[in-house]
This record gives C-alpha cells, structure tokens and sequence, in this order.
C-alpha cells in the first residue's frame, strides 16, 4: 500500500510554518477521533494517517529528511511501515492541545466519549409491531402510530431535579464527569480517565429529586408518530426510526424507534417474493372454448383471456403487477395458475353427456411436443 503524500494529508503547502502544520493536524485529529467515530475503521485510518504526517513534519530534523528522502528517509523512526498505535498518537496531545486531555473540553457532553468528558445519557429503543396489508407493502404508505413512551419530564425540564437549589456541580470530578488516575508504567507516567462514581458521570450531584419524575428526568408519556414505510418491505424485516424512541434524562440522546414489519395474508392473491400469485381456476368448458375472467389483482380487478385449448398447469403472467423490491425500480409480476376445475359431484344427465363426450377423439389426451412439462413451465417463469 503506497503512503499518501504527508503535506496533502494535512492539507497544508510544503513551505508551511509549524503553527500551520499544528492548526491542520489539531482539526483532523478532532475530526477524525476515535470517540467521536466509535467502530468506523475508515476515520481511525484517516486518524492515524495523520498523526504519522503530523509526527514528521512537526519534528525539524525528520521533516527535513521526508522532504529529501520522501517516505523512506524515516523508516528507521518506525513510522515508515506500519505507522502509529492510538498510545503514541494520544501521548502527542499533550504537545498540540497544551496539556491534559483535549477531548473533554472539545466533546463535553457531546460525544459520549469513554475517554473522559460528562457522559451523555442515551434513551432506550423503543419497539412495536406494524401489520400491513399487501396493497400497502406493494405501494408502500405512510402510518400513524400512537406509542406510549418515555417523554421529558417537563415539571424538572428533564433534569430530575426539586428545583434550581437542588443541585449542584459534582464536587468530586468538579462537573466534568470523569476522575483522572495517573499509573505508573514501563512506558513511564500514564493518565487514564474513568467515569466519576458520585455523579456517575453526569457532572450533577442531585440533593432533592422532582416529585413528579422521582429524579428520573422522564415520565411516562405518549406520541404519535408518523412512519414512512418503503415498498416492497416484508415479514420480520425491521425498520427503525432515529431518535424516536424513549427520551433520555438531562438533555441525553433518545434511543431509536425499531418497527417490526407484519404481514396480513390477503384473502385471495399470495405474495412469493416480489411475485404474487393467483391461483385462478376455471371449469372444463371455458378451458377448452376461450373465455374471458376477471381476476383480483393489488390495483384491483383486471381481466384476462383464456385461450381456447387452455391445459390444466398453464402460468399467465401479468408484468409489473407484483411487488417492488425494497429502494428499487425492479418490481416483480402476478402469475396466474390456470387450474380446470373437476366437478366432484354430477346429476345424472351430466353425467350422460359427460359419457358421450368421452368416447370423442378429441377427448383422448394427446400430449404434443409443444405442451411443456410442469417443471419446464416452472423453470421458465422462475428464472
Ligand atoms: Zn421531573
Ligand atoms: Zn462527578
């Protein structure tokens, strides 16, 4: 893997000053931390790309030899091949932010950060049940839910607490949320951060919880929330809805509406994928002279010809008469299965006709090389 030039990783000329190359890292570097991009590999790369640019180009001497040399003039740093680890980049810190730990400052409150700074409390999901109708998922529709849920507690404004004198900064972690522990390593003198137990990382010590919420910020509420639900979802698949779910006390995030995706069987059509099916059955007579049937269909009725002649196992397809695929154009079909309904009883004069009829050449099966096997039927229509 070739390294990227070290100037455009920073985004700074190759004339400039120090303080320059200072203000571009300490922008990345925010942007980019690892708290504030919790598992995405792609911004711990872009992390660690440019500690290793800053590492070099903020050092004279090493700078001087990259500018030569070009990557390889420090490979002997060890920088030159597999780069940086997290514990080198955040002891560089102390050097581009003046000391101490800059996220908290930076992320207070915002992030959630595990590296220090006052946690911010997260609502929890919230989940519920949608049955939706075979029209609605083959169009997609807009419902309206009511869900009883966590709200604000408006009596404390979310905070928990009685009222303005009932609480006060934490005197413990001094409002930030964390407590610092400096530990002694091989590495020498390390500084670790840990969420505050008195406050349990708020920053708020509570003395007189709100009656109405018990000192929980939330109460016990209700919304009505209106969900978009795309085309072509199907049974079991869930969708979910940012920040719809249970409020979180003091001002937190809230959690996440999931919304379970419940099928209501139609009375006549099947749904098979993006396929529907109809299974169509018409008598012996329509099958052998042609007629016309009118067939339910998600956009209502439609008719269709049966050909004189029509076997027993044909399948009609009805283009786009399906259900589209989920963010897609692709729609699938109706197949109609034409099943020649047997009578199961017969009053005596049909069954005299039914005797004539029989002794007829063209009653006798005579299966041509044109008639398809039921499984060639099917292979066709399926692939
Ligand atoms: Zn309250
Ligand atoms: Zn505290």
């Amino acid at each position: 893997m070739s390294k990227r030039d070290y100037y455009d990783v920073l985004g700074v000329s190759r004339t400039a000053e120090v303080t320059e190359i200072k203000t571009a890292y300490r922008k990345l570097a925010i942007k980019y931390h690892p708290d504030k991009n919790p598992g995405d590999k792609e911004a711990e790369d872009k992390f660690k790309e440019a500690a290793e640019a800053y590492e070099i180009l903020s050092n004279a001497e090493k700078r001087r030899r990259y500018d030569q040399f070009g990557h390889s003039g420090n490979s002997a740093s060890g920088y030159g091949g597999g780069g940086m680890n997290m514990e080198d980049i955040f002891s560089q810190f102390g050097d581009i932010f003046g000391g101490g730990n800059p996220f908290e400052s930076f992320f207070g409150g915002g992030g959630g950060g595990q590296r220090g700074g006052r946690r911010v409390q997260r609502g929890t999901n919230l989940r519920i049940k949608v049955k939706l109708t075979l029209e609605e998922i083959a169009k997609g529709v807009e419902k309206k839910v009511k869900v009883n849920k966590k709200v604000k507690c408006s009596t404390c404004d979310g905070s928990g607490a009685k009222d303005k004198n009932s609480y006060h900064t934490c005197n413990t972690c001094g409002g930030s949320g964390a407590v610092r522990r400096v530990t002694n390593t091989i590495l020498g003198q390390m500084q670790t951060t840990s969420t505050c137990p008195t406050c349990n990382g708020e920053g708020v010590e509570i003395t007189a919880k709100c009656t109405s919420c018990k000192g929980e910020g939330l109460v016990n509420g209700e919304e009505t929330i209106s969900i978009n639900i795309p085309a072509g979802v199907s049974e079991g698949m869930q969708l979910s809805m940012s920040g719809k779910g249970n409020a979180a006390p003091r001002g937190g995030i809230p959690g996440d509406l999931i919304i379970l995706v419940e099928e209501v069987p139609h009375e006549t059509l099947k749904r098979d994928g993006i396929n529907v099916i109809y299974d169509l059955y018409v008598n012996f007579a329509d099958a052998a002279l042609g007629t016309s049937v009118e067939i339910p269909t998600i956009d209502g009725k439609a008719k269709i010809k049966i050909e004189p002649g029509t076997q027993g196992g044909k399948i009609l397809r009805l283009k786009g008469k399906g259900v589209p695929e989920v963010n897609s154009y692709h729609k699938g079909d109706q197949l109609v299965y034409v099943n020649v309904w047997t009578p199961k009883t017969v009053s005596k004069e049909e069954k005299e006709l039914l005797e004539k009829l029989k002794g007829s050449a063209n009653f006798k099966p005579q299966p041509g090389k044109s008639e398809k096997s039921f499984f060639e039927r099917i292979k066709e229509y399926f692939e």
